[in-house]
C-alpha cells in the first residue's frame, strides 16, 4: 500500500509545482504590513480544492476574524475536513500569508522553485493538499479524518488568525496536529518545545543639560549604560541552566532596541529608552527573572538617590507551554513516516519561541512542527524551495493520513 501511495505522490510533482506557482502569484501580505491580506489567495485556494475534486466529500468552511485594516474588514481562514475511517483527526495546519517583498512571479530554475511564499508556507500548504489527492488517486481511504487548515496572519503574530481561532470550537483535544512551518534541509528536525519569551522595556529619566555642565543635570545615558550592563551580567550569572533539546541550550538575554535620545552631540540626554529580548528555558520561572531585574533597578535608583533619577520597567511575558511529549501519537506517527520516506533518524528539539504549535500546546493539544524546507531562504528576497522537498513533504503527510500508528 505504501509503495502505491508514494508512486501516486510522485506522479503529482508537476501539478504540485504549478499549483504553488499559481498560489504564490497572488500576494497575501498583512494589511498591517502594507498589503491586501489573504482574500484573493484564499479564494484561489478554494477554487483549487474544487478542481482537485477534494470538495465532493469534504466539509469546507471559512472562519473570519475582524480586522478594520483589511479591505473586506475581515481576515479569512479556510478549513477542509475530509472523512476517514476514524473520526479522530489528523490536522495539518499551514498559513496563507507571506512577508512583504520578494518575487511575485514564481519561476523554476534547475531543481528549485523561486518566489515569495513558495517555502514559507507554500512548502507545507500545497503538499498537504496533494497528499490527500494522492490517497484518493490510489483509491484509498485515509485512516484518520483529515483536517487541512489554512490560516491567516501568521507573519505578524496571528492576532487575526490562530490566536482567535483556537478559542472557537474548531479543534479537539484528541486532534493530532502537524504544523509544517519550520524545519531544515535534511528534514530530520522535529520541533516539540519552545522557550518562554520575556521582553523588558526600560525607561530611564535623568535631567537634560548642556554637555559642558553635566554637574547641573543627570545623564540618563550613563545611567542606562550602567543599568543595561548590570542587568546583562546579573541575568547571565543567575540563570545558567542548560537543556540539550534547545539550540542554543541555554537561556538568552539580549539587549536589543535602543531609541534615539538627543539629536546633538553637546547635550546630556535626560531620557533613555531601551529593551532586552530574552528567550528563557521553560523550566525557569519568568517571575524569578523579573524579580532580579526589578532588584537591580531599585539598587541603581537608590545609589543615585538625591539626583532625581527614575527607572521604570515594563515587562511583556509569554511563558512557554509544556512541550509536546515524544511519546504522543502525532510525534510517533511523524517519526515513523519520516524514517520511511527520508531513510534517516529524526531528532526532537526546541526553538526560541513563537511557532503556531504553541497555541495548541497552550490548550493541551499535542502539536509538532516539521517539514523539509530550504530554511535559510525563508523571508529572504530570493525565497526558494527544492522541488524534491515538496514531493517528500507530500509523501510524509500522505503516509501519516493513510495508516494509524
Ligand atoms: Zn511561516
Amino acid at each position: 500500500m505504501h509503495e502505491k501511495i508514494l508512486t501516486e505522490v510522485e506522479k503529482l510533482e508537476n501539478q504540485i509545482v504549478n499549483t504553488l506557482i499559481r498560489l504564490c502569484s497572488i500576494p497575501a501580505v498583512s494589511p498591517h504590513n502594507g498589503g491586501e491580506g489573504e482574500d484573493k489567495k484564499i479564494q484561489e485556494l478554494e477554487k483549487i480544492i474544487h478542481e482537485l475534486g477534494l470538495a465532493d466529500k469534504a466539509k469546507i468552511k471559512y472562519e473570519y476574524v475582524d480586522d478594520d485594516k483589511a479591505p473586506s474588514g475581515k481576515r479569512p481562514s479556510l478549513f477542509l475536513e475530509y472523512p476517514g475511517k476514524k473520526s479522530q483527526r489528523l490536522c495539518i495546519l499551514s498559513h496563507v500569508d507571506v512577508v512583504p517583498g520578494g518575487n511575485l512571479k514564481p519561476f523554476v530554475q534547475g531543481s528549485k522553485l523561486y518566489g515569495r511564499g513558495v517555502c514559507d508556507n507554500g512548502a507545507g500548504l500545497v503538499p498537504s493538499l496533494f497528499a490527500l489527492k494522492a490517497l484518493l488517486n490510489a483509491g484509498l481511504e485515509s485512516e484518520y479524518t483529515v483536517l487541512l487548515a489554512f490560516v491567516a496572519d501568521e507573519e505578524t503574530g496571528s492576532h487575526y488568525g490562530l490566536e482567535k481561532l483556537i478559542e472557537r470550537d474548531l479543534f479537539r483535544p484528541d486532534d493530532l496536529v502537524l504544523v509544517p512551518d519550520w524545519g531544515n534541509e535534511k528534514g530530520d528536525f522535529i520541533e516539540i518545545a519552545e522557550k518562554s519569551v520575556l521582553r523588558l522595556h526600560f525607561k530611564v529619566t535623568g535631567k537634560q543639560v548642556h554637555a559642558a555642565y553635566p554637574n547641573r543635570g543627570l545623564n540618563a545615558c550613563r545611567v542606562a549604560n550602567m543599568l543595561a550592563y548590570e542587568v546583562d551580567e546579573a541575568l547571565h550569572k543567575a540563570f545558567i541552566e542548560e537543556n540539550k533539546i534547545f539550540e542554543p541550550p541555554f537561556s538568552t538575554f539580549e539587549p536589543t532596541r535602543r531609541f534615539a535620545n538627543v539629536p546633538n552631540v553637546n547635550t546630556v540626554p535626560g531620557e533613555e529608552n531601551f529593551s532586552f529580548d530574552c528567550r528563557v528555558l521553560p523550566e525557569i520561572s519568568l517571575d524569578e527573572v523579573q524579580d532580579l531585574v526589578e532588584k537591580i533597578c531599585k539598587e541603581i535608583e537608590t545609589s543615585l538617590d538625591g539626583w532625581g533619577s527614575k527607572i521604570e520597567l515594563q515587562v511583556e511575558k509569554s511563558p512557554a507551554p509544556a512541550p509536546t511529549s515524544p511519546d504522543s501519537e502525532v510525534t510517533r506517527l511523524l517519526i515513523k513516516n519520516i524514517r520511511e520516506v527520508l531513510k534517516l533518524e529524526p531528532f526532537l528539539g526546541g526553538v526560541g519561541g513563537g511557532t503556531l504549535a504553541a497555541f495548541f500546546r497552550q490548550k493541551n493539544i499535542p502539536a509538532v512542527v516539521w517539514s523539509q524546507v530550504s530554511e535559510d531562504s525563508m523571508h529572504q528576497p530570493d525565497e526558494f524551495i527544492e522541488i524534491k522537498f515538496l514531493v517528500n513533504n507530500a509523501k510524509v503527510f500522505a503516509l501519516m493520513m493513510a495508516e494509524a500508528i
